[in-house]
C-alpha cells in the first residue's frame, strides 16, 4: 500500500465549477487587486474574526510587511522560535533585522518562559510561530510583550483556525500572518498570503506597503514593494474558503484517530494535547523511539513519512553568522532525532491510517 503525503490531486479533483468561475473572471480582465481579492479579504477577516484582512503574495510577506509597518529594520532584533520553517527567519532578515531564537517545548512552539531572557535594548518585536498547528502560549506571551512594550506579529501560517479558549490564532498580537501556499491547510494554486489585524493604522500601512506604497495611481505615500495577492488565486481562495472549518475539523478527527491507536504503542509518545487549545494539525508529529529505524521502515513500505525538520535553523550554513553554538537549543536539537511526521490531512482514509498504525506496530514488534 502507498500512503502519499500530498493530497492535492484529490483536493482539486472536482473543479468544473471553479474552472467556470475562472473563465468568467478572466473575461473581466480585473487582474490587479481585483474584485475577487476584495471578496476574499472580507471573507477571510470574517473567518478569523478580525476587522481587517489584507491579501499579500505569500506567507513570508505576511510576516515581513507588518514588521516593516512597525518600523523594524537594520540593527533591530526580533525574537522568534528556534524551530520554525526558514520563511519566518527569512522575513525578519530581509528587513535587515537580526533573528533571535528562543527554544521550543514539546508542543513545538516557543517556550514562552525563556522569552524575557532574550529581550535586549535592541529588541523591536516578537514573532511567535504557531508551529505544526499548535498555538504558542499566547496567554503567557502577551503580558510579557506588553510589559516590555514590544509588538507581537503571529506567524500563524501553519495554524489557521487554531485557538486558545476560542480565541483564534492571528488575533492575539498586533497582526497575524497566514499562508495560502499549496501545502497549507487553506491553500490555493500558487503563492499567496494574508495578514489579519484589528488595528486601522496597521491595515492602512499594509495596504500601502503591498502595492508600492501608492496612495493612488499618481501619489506615492511611502516606499513599499509589490506584494499583492494575485486575483486569480483569490478566485481559488473564494472557492475553497467556505470549507475551511470542515478541513480543520476533519484533520482533527483524523489526528485523534492516530493519537488513540499510535498512543497504545509503548515506543511512541504523543505530544501534549492541551485542553484549552484547538490544534489544527498542519503536521501530525509524534515522538518515536529509534526514529531513524522507524522512518526507513515506513518509507520502505510506501508511507511518505517525513521529519520537520532534521537540521535546526541555527545550525544551517545560511545562519552561521548569528553565532549560535551547537547545543544552544536543547529541545529543538532533541526533536530532530525523535520526531516523525505521518501523512494526516482531510483526505486520508481510515485504511491508509490503519496501514500506518499497523506498520509502526510491526516495526517495534519485529525489532
Ligand atoms: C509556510 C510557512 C511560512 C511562509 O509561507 P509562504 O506562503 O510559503 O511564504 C512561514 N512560516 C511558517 C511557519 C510556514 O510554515
Amino acid at each position: 500500500m502507498k500512503v502519499r503525503y500530498s493530497y492535492l490531486p484529490q483536493q482539486f479533483a472536482e473543479i468544473d465549477d471553479l474552472l467556470a468561475e475562472i473563465k468568467r473572471f478572466v473575461a473581466t480582465g480585473d487582474f490587479t487587486l481585483g474584485k475577487p481579492v476584495v471578496e476574499f479579504e472580507r471573507r477571510f477577516a470574517e473567518l478569523i474574526g478580525t476587522k481587517h484582512a489584507i491579501g499579500v503574495n505569500s506567507g513570508t510577506d505576511a510576516i515581513k510587511l507588518p514588521l516593516k509597518a512597525l518600523g523594524v529594520g537594520h540593527g533591530d532584533e526580533v525574537i522568534t522560535t528556534a524551530n520554525t520553517f526558514i520563511a519566518t527567519v527569512g522575513a525578519i532578515a530581509e528587513l535587515g533585522a537580526r533573528p533571535v531564537f528562543v527554544d521550543c517545548d514539546d508542543s513545538f512552539c516557543m517556550d514562552v518562559g525563556q522569552v524575557e531572557a532574550a529581550i535586549t535594548p535592541r529588541t523591536k518585536a516578537i514573532v511567535p510561530v504557531h508551529f505544526t498547528g499548535y498555538m504558542t502560549d499566547m496567554r503567557a506571551l502577551m503580558p510579557i510583550a506588553e510589559k516590555h512594550g514590544l509588538p507581537v506579529v503571529e506567524d500563524a501560517c501553519q495554524g489557521i483556525l487554531a485557538n486558545i479558549e476560542g480565541r483564534n490564532s492571528g488575533t492575539w498580537g498586533r497582526a497575524g500572518a497566514f499562508s495560502l501556499h499549496p501545502l497549507k491547510n487553506l491553500n490555493v494554486w500558487g503563492d499567496a498570503g494574508v495578514v489579519v489585524t484589528d488595528d486601522d493604522a496597521m491595515a492602512h500601512s499594509l495596504r500601502l506597503l503591498r502595492n508600492h506604497g501608492m496612495r493612488n495611481r499618481d501619489e506615492i505615500e511611502v516606499l513599499g514593494c509589490n506584494s499583492r495577492l494575485d486575483s486569480l488565486q483569490a478566485v481559488v481562495g473564494n472557492w475553497l474558503i467556505g470549507t475551511a472549518r470542515e478541513i480543520s475539523d476533519k484533520r482533527i478527527e483524523n489526528a485523534e484517530y492516530y493519537d488513540r491507536h499510535l498512543g497504545e504503542i509503548p515506543q511512541i509518545r504523543i505530544p501534549p494535547r492541551l485542553p484549552d487549545m484547538r490544534l489544527v494539525y498542519h503536521l501530525y508529529i509524534v515522538f518515536a523511539e529509534d526514529r531513524d529505524g522507524l522512518l526507513k521502515y515506513a518509507l520502505d513500505r510506501g508511507i511518505e513519512a517525513k521529519v520537520h525538520y532534521p537540521i535546526p535553523l541555527y545550525r544551517q550554513d545560511a545562519l552561521k553568522h548569528l553565532g549560535y553554538e551547537a547545543g544552544s537549543f536543547p529541545v529543538t536539537d532533541r526533536h530532530t532525532t525523535e520526531i516523525i511526521t505521518f501523512p494526516t490531512d482531510q483526505h486520508i482514509s481510515r485504511e491508509e491510517q490503519d496501514y500506518v498504525i499497523e506498520t509502526v506496530r510491526s516495526y517495534y514488534a519485529g525489532r
